[in-house]
């Protein structure tokens, strides 16, 4: 990877701290599948119990946009993914972001929803988390972000019990979520089996989809994969 020097990171008023850039296949959200180059960020300021990114949380290295954008246009591919940790936490993915989408790619972005999305491009497919009361951050939602959600953008529930499922049947019912976006429902990996949270849905005909995370059932959450 093609990091900014030391130097000239220390005065580039564009860096941010990545963990990684890496080519893979979206997997989950909307783009599913789509291989995809996905820009993780570094650094995050929640502590999801289920959390499978904590390398991201410390370390990395400085990027300026450009060196960015020259690495994802290597990849060759038309999907970027910015991600973290909680891509947000750093001030300047906002404009990363704005580059990206100028450069024509198909853009999302993966957040934590503790974090005001008030400023990110609309071009930028946003998928917002919610996050549930067994994730242990549930204190952390910014429910002000909801009125800014559009049919572009998505959220995303992981469901860790039964407890969980029912909160967020019932969150997805206050803030009348499925007339905003779509809504995702994903079992947290090792705390809810698939089926059982498919069952759940089927039974209750919720207007939600369910999806499993692709690159775990493929490369069981390697790094960079
Ligand atoms: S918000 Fe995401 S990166 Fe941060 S602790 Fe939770 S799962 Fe991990």
């Amino acid at each position: 990877m093609n990091a900014v020097t030391p130097e000239s990171a220390a005065t580039s008023p564009d860096r941010l701290r990545l963990t990684e850039i890496f080519l893979s296949l979206q997997g989950e959200s909307r783009s599913i599948g789509w291989p995809t180059v996905f820009v993780r960020l570094t650094g995050c300021p929640l502590r999801c119990q289920y959390c499978d990114t904590a390398y991201a949380f410390h370390g990395g290295q400085w990027w300026d946009y450009d060196g960015i954008l020259a690495e994802v246009a290597g990849h060759g591919v038309r999907h970027v993914c910015v991600t973290g940790g909680e891509p947000l936490a750093q001030k300047r993915c906002i404009g990363l972001l704005q580059r990206l989408c100028d450069a024509g790619y198909e853009v999302s972005l993966e957040t934590s929803g503790a974090m005001d999305i008030a400023e990110v491009d609309p071009r930028v497919s946003r998928v917002l988390d919610i996050k549930t009361p067994g994730s242990a951050e549930v204190e952390r939602n910014l429910w002000s972000n909801i009125a800014l959600l559009t049919a572009h953008d998505q959220v995303k529930f992981v469901i860790c019990s039964r407890e969980d499922y029912d909160w967020a049947k019932a969150m997805v019912a206050e803030h009348r979520l499925v007339e905003r976006c779509e809504v995702l429902f994903s079992p947290s990996f090792s705390q809810v089996r698939p089926r059982e949270l498919a069952d759940w849905i089927v039974a209750d005909r919720l207007p939600v989809r369910f999806q499993l995370q692709l690159h775990k059932i493929l490369w069981d959450d390697e790094p960079g994969r």
